[in-house]
């Protein structure tokens, strides 16, 4: 059966690394079909916006997107593509796995854990947020849901069994901020009775921190709202060996877009030097949405013996190998 993807393939670096994902996808015979749709600024160069409806269309049909990172171009009034895109799509739960691979600069070489972000309230969403004409005071309001923190908690939970993970840790504060990381703390405490085979932890955020920093092979899902998971899966991305081999996923009810954690790095772009690995694991997490974790797991499986055998790894990995050339070692081991 073939599945088709949207495929944005991005501006800066993400056209370089969208070309080495999709060769080792097509050595990997997952029967994806692909359908190209822009976004970014080659949209806006090409078609005049930057989220062409053809676009939204286009994801909205095949229900799963593989995208490259976007410039959203500074000033002009223009707001994050990667945030309007969530929205459109009610993208609620961001799903960024962490785990640990060969030769990296790591401290650590035992993780493998996944943070669950809450991605559609919270702080980020700053309701209200203003300053005052004497700019001396400013605001910016938290708004949290039972249903937002419900449907987040429950796709941790779900995750957790339909991967064999074992624990799920919620990370709060509710100790001070009593209303919005006390409702989503009582949500979570609700929906974890319903799993009663999987482990249950509570954690303050500031302790987390400290626990990801010391003891970090302890955590094994986290299950958060949008400002603590936004900087803890950061952290987490760090602890790993840095936004190389970073991936994420924005899933919803209808829709899922796949994607590198990083940015567009100009600084190297149309050089070949960067490394692809950051999307393949994104396209890895596609697979297995997709139903098809024995190809995710192949593929997992390729880089991690390419990175042990340091064959053609990028700069940022201390080689000197190209793009391409990192991809197709990689593809030599499917
Ligand atoms: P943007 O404005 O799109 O966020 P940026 O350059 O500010 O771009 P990143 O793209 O995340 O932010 O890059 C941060 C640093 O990490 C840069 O020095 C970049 O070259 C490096 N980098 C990011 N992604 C990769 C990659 N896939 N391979 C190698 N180096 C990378």
């Amino acid at each position: 059966m073939t599945q088709t993807i949207t495929v944005i393939r991005g501006d800066g670096i993400g056209p370089e690394i969208m070309d080495a994902t999709l060769f080792v996808l097509d050595k990997l015979g997952a029967g994806l079909t692909y359908e190209f749709a822009d976004a970014g600024l080659a949209a806006l160069e090409k078609h005049g916006e930057l989220i062409p409806a053809s676009t939204l269309e286009s994801i909205k049909k095949n229900k799963v997107a593989l995208k490259s990172p976007l410039t959203t171009p500074v000033g002009g009034g223009f707001s994050s593509i990667n945030v309007a895109l969530r929205r459109q799509f009610d993208l609620y739960a961001n799903v960024r796995p962490a785990i640990s691979f060969p030769n990296t600069k790591s401290r650590y070489e035992n993780i493998n854990m996944i943070t669950v972000r809450e991605n559609t309230e919270g702080a980020y969403l700053a309701e209200g947020q203003e300053v005052s004409a004497d700019g001396e005071t400013a605001f910016s309001g938290t708004r949290i849901t039972r249903k937002g923190s419900e449907r987040i908690v429950r796709y941790a939970f779900e995750l957790a069994k339909s991967t064999g993970r074992k624990k799920v840790t919620a990370v709060h504060k509710a100790n001070i901020i009593k209303s919005t990381s006390g409702l989503f703390l009582d949500v979570a405490r609700e929906v974890a009775a319903k799993y009663p085979e999987i482990e249950f932890q509570e954690m303050i955020v500031d302790n987390a921190c400290m626990q990801l920093v010391m003891r970090p092979e302890q955590f094994d899902i986290i299950v958060t709202t949008n400002l603590f998971g936004d900087i803890i899966s950061d952290l987490c991305a760090g602890l790993v060996g840095g936004l190389g081999l970073a991936p994420g996923a924005n899933i919803g009810a209808d829709a899922a877009i796949f994607e590198a954690v990083h940015g567009t790095a100009p600084d190297i772009a149309g050089q070949g030097k960067a490394n692809p690995v950051a999307l393949l694991l994104g396209a890895a997490q596609m697979l297995d949405h997709v139903g098809q974790p024995e190809n995710a797991e192949r593929l997992r499986k390729a880089i991690v013996a390419t990175m042990e055998a340091k064959d053609s790894l990028t700069g940022d990995l201390g080689g000197n190998g190209t793009t391409m050339g990192f991809a197709q070692a990689i593809a030599s081991r499917i």
